[in-house]
């Protein structure tokens, strides 16, 4: 499941810092990624820490927990209002369930940061599929399919007309971006091919210029 990254940061100092939303998820992997992708990489678990970055990645988890804890951690209001006001975010897997406008299935008092205008189906490849990989095809990355890693993935229902559906699997967009908002429902920080993060960290970047 390793793809040798192709080309990689040009060096230097990192111009961009990106956060990794810290409260449950595999975070250590996301702020691995992004630092292999160029960016100055911290997690965030407070309000202050958000404020000061430019970007935030919202790492694959649970996302019923992950929105209790943006709860209890007074956060889940400071992440709408930057995601509001323009702050580039991408969520993997738990985290595009956090970007999405609506869950189909919430859990009871379930919350979403939102952004994205699409309805996500939680753990929606059904029992027989729980886990799998599969070669996806992703739109604006270069270099042949990344090996998507699926683990008890959404799938995105439905998307409005700002939506671009980036990569479909079995027919279900599994990767969409709106604006400055990245989201799929499988994890490339397990992988340790960087092109996700790599442009993610790009849209970052366009959005600090
Ligand atoms: N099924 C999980 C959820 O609803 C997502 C799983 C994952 O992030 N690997 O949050």
């Amino acid at each position: 499941m390793t793809t040798p990254d192709i080309g990689g940061a040009t060096g230097g100092g990192a111009d961009v810092t990106v956060g990794v939303l810290a409260l449950q998820g595999d975070v250590r992997e996301h702020l691995a990624a992004l630092t292999a992708a160029g960016a100055e990489a911290r997690p965030v678990r407070r309000p202050e820490e958000l404020a000061e970055a430019d970007g935030l990645v919202i790492p694959g988890g649970e996302s019923t927990t992950i929105s209790k804890l943006a709860t209890a951690f007074g956060l889940l209001e400071p992440l709408r209002e930057r995601v509001r006001s323009g702050m580039p975010a991408y969520g993997s897997c738990a985290g595009m369930i956090m970007l999405a406008d609506k869950i189909l299935d919430p859990r009871a008092g379930q919350e979403t940061i939102g952004g994205i205008d699409m309805i996500v189906r939680r753990n929606a490849f059904g029992r027989q599929n729980e886990s799998f990989e599969a070669a996806v095809e992703v739109a604006g990355v270069e270099g042949g399919p990344v090996e998507g890693v699926f683990i008890r993935a959404p799938w995105v229902e439905s998307t409005g007309a700002e939506v671009e559906e980036l990569a479909v699997v079995d027919g279900r967009a599994v990767a969409v971006r709106q604006g400055r908002l990245l989201a799929t429902a499988f994890h490339p920080e397990l992988t340790g091919d960087h092109r996700v993060h790599r442009l993610f960290v790009d849209m970052v970047r366009a959005s600090v210029m």
